[in-house]
């Protein structure tokens, strides 16, 4: 099995950036998932803090991206702001090969404000926590209805932050025919759960090691 990005169905300016960032193997769960997640299938993954995960999901989330619709295609919820900031740097970098895009931040004990300022304007991409994810929902000022993607990362982390019924109220209001893609260290019933309530016949990734 090769395990250079070019041997997948990747836009041209993903694989460019991925050279320029000196990314030139994947890494194990990156192999594993990144053709199930491009094929457009629902993943499960597992793997060790630092395996690459972030990358995986985010460029199944660039390449379902039609940045000349401007409107919201990929939701990424994390459940602190510390791991949303960290995973929308990633999906940035990744991203920096596709002109006017826009990715945009949402997470709790931030002022709202400049988030409704910054909704107004539009974005592709939301990355953020449930429940102020779920506030500004609830407020009609985020639109979901061209959603293409759910990513659901440190799953079981958002059930130990509380975040379990503001997750299933989310998943109520996106589109059933979304690519989903859970993220999770350990799968206790609950995360068992909510896969086997949302997701389509996910496929089951893990990788013990990391790279
Ligand atoms: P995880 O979410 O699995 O904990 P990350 O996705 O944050 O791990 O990745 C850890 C680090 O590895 C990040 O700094 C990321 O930029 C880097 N990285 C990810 N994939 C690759 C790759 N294929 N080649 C080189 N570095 C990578
Ligand atoms: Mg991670």
């Amino acid at each position: 099995m090769t395990a250079s990005f070019s041997s997948l169905a990747l836009k041209k300016e993903l694989i460019s950036t991925l050279d320029s960032l000196g990314y030139s193997e994947m890494t194990p769960i990156q192999q594993q998932a990144l053709p199930v997640i491009l094929a457009g299938d629902d993943v499960i993954g597992q793997g060790k803090t630092g395996s690459g995960k972030t990358a995986a999901f985010s460029l199944g989330v660039l390449s379902n991206l039609n940045v000349k619709r401007f409107r919201v295609q990929s939701l990424i919820l994390c459940p602190t702001r510390e791991l949303a900031d960290q995973v929308a740097n990633e999906v940035r970098r990744l991203a920096r090969g596709i002109h006017n895009i826009k990715v945009l931040t949402l997470c709790g004990g931030m002022p709202m404000g400049p988030q409704i300022g910054s909704l107004e304007h539009g974005a592709h991409i939301l990355v953020g926590t449930p429940g102020r994810i779920l506030d500004h929902m609830g407020k009609g000022r985020i639109d979901l209805s061209e959603l293409n993607t759910l990513v659901l990362d440190e799953a079981d982390r958002m059930l130990d932050m509380g975040f379990q019924d503001a997750l299933y109220s989310i998943i109520q209001e996106v589109p059933t025919d979304r690519q989903t893609l859970l993220f999770s260290a350990t799968f206790p019933a609950e995360i068992k759960n909510i896969a086997s309530s949302i997701m389509k016949k996910p496929e089951m990734i893990k990788v013990a090691s990391t790279h």
